[in-house]
């Protein structure tokens, strides 16, 4: 019978025992449940062999052929795709060493296995696949000789006494079919074990039979190399699936779930926490900004009105740091984008010790800040926050007058001591002017406090205007206002004074109409000190009122 004609025959349950050739008894035993009762043994060489193998074999000349590896991309003949000992059994040895029978040029030449041998002969192929004994049967013909060859990847076994490149396999078995009668399979496993097989009277080519040996060697190589009834993949449901793997893909489901649900939660806090710090920030009058040193992370809403800004975000498009803001100009005095090779920021973290003030000028108003800055973390978690006080004012108040907007005359005072230090070192002339309102207490008296303060605020505006940037004027009291001219000598001094006398003469102050005022004018002499130059020059004011007022007196 051939292969499909026993398939048939064992399905249809018309055979009671069967002898096969290994690979296709574990086809049968896989497909139909049949079960070997014996193995079949042969004695050979004196010796009863129940197992084979396979061979790979090349040229011994062939010096580039020497381990599994090398046959990668050669050619090779085998006798038969469904022979075991010639085919299944290398096949298996090189899947085990990692490398395919694909990775080389498989061709089969059909029985016998000799056919194999010449092919190599012809160097038709580069290596062979035979079964175990077929180079050592044709070499006792004395139809090769074994030198000619060289074994690949050569095993030595002590019960096996061939040229053998692969594992062992067990010998064909004999079968029963699970209908078969057991007292029969039994008187027949009986028969077969008492059978003769004394290596002393046996003789070459005689057939025996022992207890069944294992064949599951031969059912994990058909898994493996996926030869039928192997060939198809397992069939896995969902329930294998969750029977395998149940309680791996619980946990991870599980754990996702959790890290998930830590997640929205951490999300849910953070964005609490976030609009909680901006709702902070937000409430305070001073203009704060939070910066991570390189640049803008938040600015409050005080911050962005300052600045004339609708969001944050128009605001961080234009600006990476609130330093571009800053006025340029002297270090010591007011902050500068950067300082001693410091960002700004940092400069005012690692001098605590400092009063820090930045200048801003936003649509020609200037602002003074004094800035106090915090830090939370170090590097990448590093955020500084700045909080601006606006100090314009608190400065303003305590050096100016606060009617007519020149300086007070403390303020005058520190001034007018700064002027002399600067006029004796440098050897530079100063001089004062010292005027008074011509009959103030009438214009109190005919126009009222009120009209009297806007003369006033008008004198000191008018006056401000006509002085250089470096004279200063400062409200000395009442309706009396003291002007400071470095490097000016008197004669010069004594121009500007009738400059402004004649000025006020001709202007008129609304309401209150025309009015005048007497001038005192001097300068400094040597090694004479403030108070006497002032006393002086309320002298000299003195005796223009005597002379009539409206003029002004050098002296
Ligand atoms: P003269 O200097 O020409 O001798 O006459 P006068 O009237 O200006 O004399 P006096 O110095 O005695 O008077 C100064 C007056 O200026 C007294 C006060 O009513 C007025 N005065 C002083 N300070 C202010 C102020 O801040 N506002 C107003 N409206 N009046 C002031
Ligand atoms: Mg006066
Ligand atoms: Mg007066």
């Amino acid at each position: 019978m051939d292969y499909p004609e026993i398939n048939k025959a064992v399905r249809n349950k018309q055979l009671d025992f069967i002898i096969t050739n290994s690979g296709h008894y574990v086809y049968l035993e896989k497909q139909y449940h049949i079960s070997r009762i014996a193995t079949m043994m042969r004695f050979q060489n004196g010796q009863w062999i129940d197992r084979f193998g396979g061979v790979i074999f090349t040229q011994s000349g062939r010096s580039d052929i020497n381990t599994i590896d090398d046959l990668k991309g050669k050619t090779i003949a085998a006798v038969d795709a469904e022979s075991l000992g010639g085919y299944a059994a290398q096949r298996f040895e090189l899947f085990r060493y990692g490398m395919d029978a694909e990775n080389a040029h498989m061709y089969f030449t059909g029985m016998p296995h000799h056919k194999v041998i010449k092919e190599v002969l012809a160097e038709k192929a580069d290596a062979g696949f035979i079964r175990t004994d077929v180079l050592e049967s044709m070499s006792r013909e004395g139809s090769i000789d074994l030198s000619e060859f060289k074994i690949i990847h050569s095993q030595k076994s002590k019960e096996f006494p061939y040229l053998l490149s692969t594992a062992l396999y067990p010998e064909w078995p004999i079968a029963r079919l699970i209908h078969t009668p057991k007292e029969l399979s039994n008187k027949v496993v009986i028969a077969l074990l008492r059978r003769h097989i004394d290596t002393k009277t046996s003789k070459e080519g005689d057939i025996g039979w022992s207890s069944p040996l294992e064949y599951s060697e031969i059912h994990e190589m058909f898994q493996a190399l996926r030869i039928p009834p192997y060939d198809k993949p397992e069939i896995f449901t969902l329930k294998d699936i969750w029977a395998k793997y149940g309680i791996m893909i619980f946990s991870f489901a599980f754990i996702t779930v959790i890290f998930l649900l830590i997640m929205g939660w951490m999300y849910r806090k953070n964005s609490y926490e976030k609009a909680y710090v901006k709702s902070i920030l937000d409430v305070s009058p001073n203009p704060t900004i939070v910066t991570n040193g390189e640049f803008l992370i938040s600015a409050n809403k005080a911050m962005l009105v300052f600045l004339g800004y609708k969001s944050f975000e128009a605001l961080k498009d234009n600006h990476n740091c609130v330093c571009d803001f800053f006025e340029e100009g002297d270090t010591d005095e007011y902050l500068q984008p950067k300082m001693d090779d410091q960002v700004w920021i940092q400069y005012v973290l690692s001098h605590p010790e400092r009063e820090h003030k930045a200048k801003i000028t936003i649509s020609s108003k200037t602002t003074i800040f004094k800035i106090d800055v915090s830090k939370v973390g170090d590097k990448k978690q590093f955020r500084a926050i700045a909080i601006f006080t606006n100090i314009s004012l608190m400065l303003n108040q305590s050096t100016s007058d606060a009617l007519t907007h020149v300086a007070n005359r403390l303020h005058f005072d520190l001034l007018f001591e700064h002027a002399l230090h600067i006029a004796q070192r440098e050897n530079t002339p100063l001089s004062v002017i010292f005027f008074d309102i011509d009959h103030f207490k009438k214009v109190n008296d005919v126009f009222g406090h009120l009209a009297g303060d806007d003369v006033l605020r008008q004198i000191a505006a008018l006056v401000k205007n006509m002085l250089r940037q470096s004279d200063v004027i400062a409200r000395w009291g009442g309706e009396e206002f003291i002007i400071l001219l470095p490097k000016t000598a008197v004669v010069f001094a004594a121009q500007v004074a009738e400059n402004l006398r004649k000025t006020i003469e001709r202007e008129n102050f609304n309401a209150v109409g025309h009015i005048t005022c007497s001038f005192g004018v001097s300068s400094l002499r040597e090694n004479e000190v403030e108070d006497t130059l002032v006393q002086r020059v309320d002298g000299l004011l003195y005796s223009a009122k005597e002379k009539g007022r409206n003029r002004i007196v050098v002296g």
